[in-house]
């Protein structure tokens, strides 16, 4: 398939499409100014993108839809041109809940649909007012739910999912890659011993011969074997940056070069819900 920043959307089984390449909108709210996620936002849709991903728990996704507004009445985009996912958070999986926690979300992005909507983790937390409840004692108030649908998928050189992308491509299923250039190595809640993704030697010499840097070949890798990314960037640079790559291709031999980096290094473990029963990554995928 020839993908091109013009035209990226790969298609869906339902007959939809998806754009193979999407922002990313998780940011630390304590340590990201008001505004700078709509600037990233209008920055993305003004460089190409045309997929958003966020959330509810991100806290930001009134100015994700601030900026999809904006960029409409502009008449840069229509909304038929933006894919948007959003996510059901873990206090939300009561199947009761589900629809006035979409409406909620609608209604902050003003918008009338999302594209996709996803439930955020595969572990419910008790409902209610809290987003992340605890008891007085300080552990975690777990909720038991019956999950029957899909999440999202970490995926990057290091945890190239070769089993689930297989049974995935089997399956006509396409896999949309969180943390795709290895997570902005946030230290409450990803382990720091694990290896700085964009540091890989190959991937920079990859990088070195098509002057192109380690994060550009890292989502070459992805959405040349068909995985749709969603790196975050708030950096108007990275983020258009991280938007060329329908320029350059791999060969084969590079492609399997860099599956052969995977080391099963999973970057979001969520080992603070590790005694959740339903905690997901028990199990080999
Ligand atoms: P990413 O792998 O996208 O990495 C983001 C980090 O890389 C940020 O620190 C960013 O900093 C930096 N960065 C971006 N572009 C470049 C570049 N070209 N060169 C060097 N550094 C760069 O991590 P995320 O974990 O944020 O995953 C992406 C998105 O996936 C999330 O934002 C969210 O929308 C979604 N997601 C993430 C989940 C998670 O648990 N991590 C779970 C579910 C969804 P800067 O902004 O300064 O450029």
């Amino acid at each position: 398939m020839h993908l091109s920043a013009a035209n990226h959307r790969i298609p869906l089984s339902d007959g939809n499409s998806i754009p193979i390449i999407g922002l990313g909108t998780f940011s630390e709210p304590q340590w990201t100014p008001k505004g700078v996620c709509a600037t990233s936002v209008k920055v993305a849709i003004d460089t190409g993108y045309r997929h958003i991903d966020g959330a509810y728990i991100y806290l930001n996704e009134h100015e994700v839809g601030e900026a999809i507004q904006e960029k409409i009445a502009e008449g840069k985009v229509c909304r038929e041109d933006i894919f948007y996912c959003g996510k059901l958070w873990a206090t939300n999986h009561e199947p009761e809940m589900v629809r006035p926690t979409l409406e909620r979300t609608l209604k902050i992005l003003q918008l009338d649909y999302v594209d996709l909507y996803i439930i955020e983790i595969p572990m419910a937390l008790k409902p209610g007012d809290k987003l992340y409840p605890k008891d007085e004692n300080g552990k975690w108030l777990y909720h038991k739910s019956n999950l029957c649908a899909t999440w999202e998928v970490e995926c990057h050189p290091y945890f190239t999912q070769p089993k689930l992308l297989k049974f995935c491509q089997q399956h006509e299923i396409v896999i949309v890659a969180y943390s795709p250039l290895g997570t902005s190595r946030n230290k409450t809640w990803v382990n720091l011993s694990s290896p700085p993704l964009l540091k890989d030697e190959l991937l920079n010499s990859l990088g070195k011969k098509y002057n192109k840097t380690a994060a550009q070949v890292v989502l070459r890798f992805n959405i040349q074997r068909g995985v749709v990314v969603i790196p975050k960037s708030f950096n108007p640079e990275r983020i258009k940056e991280n938007f060329q790559i329908f320029d350059f291709s791999l060969t084969e031999e590079e492609m399997k070069d860099i599956e052969a980096l995977n080391k099963n290094i999973r970057f979001v473990e969520m080992l603070t819900w590790s005694d959740h029963p339903e905690y997901p990554f028990h199990d080999e995928y």
